[in-house]
This record gives structure tokens, C-alpha cells and sequence, in this order.
């Protein structure tokens, strides 16, 4: 073991006993450059993280010009930063009208903690409701709201008062009641190994929030910023939610999280208690400007258009006996083999061959294709073809 890996196991801590430890060294478009002279072709983006690919020269030099003016100056909130505002009025400008105050943090998970606090603090209820297979996040209130068992046993007691309903199952609906403050839901579920609702569920859901009086919460920290095709997902409904969750692309690959909703909500956290959420980082000057460039590039570059595109001739191109399905949209996709030692065959021999894949939190006959939306179908036609000859090695 050489010394770096060394350090990096003893003093980092790890999340698993087998991390794939690439040691990078650079990151470009839609590969990633080891220590020891490898090139590999992206399928992660830093798990929906880098859509406009890793290091674009507009968000590269974003960053530099505002390093250049200030980085942290105060707590969120309290001072005009420029390049927070100009994010947010750019942003909701892209919304529908519901949609237009943004509270900037730090993560998908903060950001869904700070939704569901808004959610109690509309409705004045405690009851939540989130969906069989879901994953919001790691800290304790997002944990709450995903359905793994496996992470969250050792973490009990969680929220007290939530409930899950099953998508594409319209009896379960009927358990929204007059109790519930919240119904979070990913708009096409992640780690689940991507799962899509119908579009008559999505519908119904929706009305029966509004009936109820709960607050419809769409968690698009995965889906957002062009990855399913679509600037977001719940375009593709026609539902829009009370609060909207984002995180992972909004920072243009710098660590950010935000909800949105309407302003009249949002002044909900500014009285009895003032400071109803807080954040010492949130909306820190670098993500905002990284983002706002990110947001330019993804619209100028027409990335969703190409995830659609890109995302399609993934599902053409992956034809094999092994495979059972190649589920989803755009670039979220989760080609579902049946099989977890294949899908942990198939991943290895790809990142052998210079094809980086990933697992599923929640989903291990499957594995993810989620490259920077910039890909190209050359880049689509390598990928496809490592993961077709892995799968033949299997086969053989
Ligand atoms: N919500 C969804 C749908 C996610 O996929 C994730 C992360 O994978 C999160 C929330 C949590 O985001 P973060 O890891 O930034 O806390």
C-alpha cells in the first residue's frame, strides 16, 4: 500500500469496508484521471452532482473571479450578497409562480430537514408521509422519510408520526388526512434503483394534498437540473409542489442544498421564533456562483435535451441477454439485471476497463448510469460496449 492510501485509510473515515479508493488526481468533461496514468469515462458524475461535467470552464472561471472578490462573510441571511440573489431570482424565474423564494444550505439532507420543519410550520400539523423505497438523506429527519430499514434501525427512535404510501398504489392516497403537514416524495425515485410513478398517480397525489391541506414536497435533490430530461422532473407531470427540493447539481459541483416555495410561506421562518432556520454556510458566495454559471451552461448547451437524447441510445445500445430492463429517464437510468453478483461483476470489470458505474443505495440488481448530461454518443457507444463485453465474460 502506498503511503497516500495509507493515510487515506487510518485517518479518513470510510463508510464501507470496500470504498473503490481511485486515487484522482484530475477531473475533465466526463472523465477522471488516476495517479497511476488511468483515464476513466465517467457514468456517476459525482452521483448526479457534475451535469454540466466535471470542471466546465464557465463554472471554473465563475469560481475564480468571486475568490477573487469575497468567500464567507456572514452567516445566511443577514447581508446582501450579490451572488446569492442573482442565483435565486435566476432560479425562480424558471419556476412556476408558487415557486419564488429560495432558502440556500448546504446539502439535499439539510434541505429536506428545513422543508419538512416549513411544512409543520404552514399547516400547523406534525404528521409525515413519505414513500415506500424512497431515500432523502442521512441525517435524522430525512432518515425518517426513507424507507431502508437497514439504515435506519440502529438510529431509532427517528421522527415519531410518519407514514409511507406505496406509488402507483391510489388506495394508499387516503392516508393523507388532516393530519399530515408533509407528503415528501422523490418525482422518480433514486436509490430505489430509479422507480417511475404513473402520471395519473402523480395527479391524484397532488389533488389529494391540496384536499387535505398537506404540503406536497418534491425532493429533486437527484432528479433536478436536466438529469431526467426535463430542467426538472415534475415538469413531466404536470404536478407542481408546494416546497421544492434541491441539492446535489444546484452548486454546479460545489456543496449546496436549497427549498423553495412561496414567499408568504418562507416569512414563516422569519418571526415566533425569528431565525426559524438557520445556517451558518448556506448560501455561501461559491456555490451560488457556480451554480448560477452551471445553470447557464445547462441551458445554453441544451444538456436536458441531450440527456433525452444521450439517455435514449443508452436503452437502444444495451441490448443483451443478462440485462432485464433499462429503467428511467434522460440519464438517471438503472439497467436491473436480476442478479446482485452480476451487477457487482459487471461494475468491477467495467472499472477495469476504464468505465466508471456505481451500485444503489436500496436496489442491488441494479446498477446506475448517471454520466455528466454533456455526453456524447461516442462516449455512449464506449460505455455500452464495456458494459456489453462484461457482461458476455459473464455469460461465457
Ligand atoms: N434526496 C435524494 C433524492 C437523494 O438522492 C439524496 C442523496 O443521494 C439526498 C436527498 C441527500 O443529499 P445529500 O447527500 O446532499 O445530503
Amino acid at each position: 500500500m502506498d503511503a497516500l492510501l495509507t493515510a487515506f485509510d487510518r485517518h479518513l473515515a470510510q463508510t464501507s469496508p470496500y470504498p473503490i479508493a481511485l486515487d484522482v488526481v484530475g477531473a475533465e468533461g466526463c472523465h477522471i484521471h488516476t495517479r497511476d496514468g488511468r483515464r476513466y469515462l465517467d457514468l456517476v458524475a459525482g452521483l448526479a452532482v457534475n451535469n454540466t461535467g466535471h470542471r466546465h470552464p464557465k463554472v471554473v472561471q465563475a469560481i475564480k473571479e468571486q475568490c477573487d472578490r469575497y468567500l464567507h462573510v456572514i452567516p445566511y441571511g443577514e447581508f446582501v450578497q450579490e451572488p446569492q440573489v442573482r442565483f435565486a431570482e435566476r432560479l425562480t424565474a424558471l419556476l412556476p409562480p408558487g415557486l419564488d423564494s429560495v432558502y440556500f444550505v448546504n446539502s439535499g439532507t439539510e434541505a429536506n430537514e428545513a422543508a419538512i420543519k416549513l411544512a409543520k410550520r404552514i399547516t400547523g400539523r406534525t404528521g409525515l408521509v413519505g414513500c415506500r423505497k424512497s431515500y432523502h438523506g442521512s441525517t435524522h429527519g430525512s432518515l425518517s422519510l426513507t424507507d431502508n430499514e437497514a439504515k435506519k434501525f440502529r438510529n431509532r427512535p427517528l421522527l415519531p408520526d410518519v407514514g409511507f404510501i406505496t406509488f402507483n398504489e391510489p388506495a394508499d392516497l387516503y392516508r393523507i388526512d388532516e393530519h399530515v403537514a408533509a407528503v415528501v416524495v422523490e418525482p422518480i425515485q433514486g436509490d430505489a434503483g430509479v422507480r417511475v410513478p404513473t402520471m395519473e398517480w402523480m395527479m391524484a397525489l397532488r389533488r389529494r394534498c391540496t384536499e387535505a391541506g398537506a404540503m406536497l414536497i418534491f425532493d429533486e435533490v437527484q432528479t433536478g437540473f436536466g438529469r431526467t430530461g426535463t430542467l426538472f422532473a415534475f415538469e413531466r407531470y404536470g404536478a407542481v409542489p408546494d416546497i421544492l427540493v434541491l441539492g446535489k447539481a444546484l452548486g454546479g459541483g460545489l456543496p449546496m442544498g436549497a427549498f423553495v416555495s412561496s414567499r408568504e410561506r418562507m416569512r414563516l421562518l422569519t418571526h415566533d421564533p425569528v431565525l426559524g432556520h438557520i445556517t451558518t454556510f448556506g448560501g455561501h458566495p461559491l456555490p451560488c456562483v457556480a451554480g448560477l454559471a452551471a445553470l447557464e451552461v445547462l441551458i445554453e448547451e441544451q444538456l436536458a435535451g441531450n440527456a433525452e437524447e444521450m439517455g435514449a441510445l443508452f436503452k437502444r445500445s444495451l441490448m443483451h441477454p443478462l440485462i432485464h430492463e433499462v429503467r428511467g429517464h434522460g440519464l438517471m437510468l438503472a439497467v436491473d439485471l436480476g442478479d446482485a453478483d452480476r451487477v457487482q461483476h459487471v461494475v468491477m470489470d467495467c472499472l477495469a476497463h476504464g468505465v466508471l458505474g456505481f451500485w444503489f443505495l436500496s436496489c442491488p440488481t441494479a446498477f446506475r448510469i448517471a454520466p455528466p448530461l454533456s455526453i456524447g454518443p461516442a462516449d455512449v457507444d464506449m460505455a455500452c460496449r464495456t458494459i456489453v463485453a462484461a457482461l458476455d465474460r459473464i455469460a461465457a
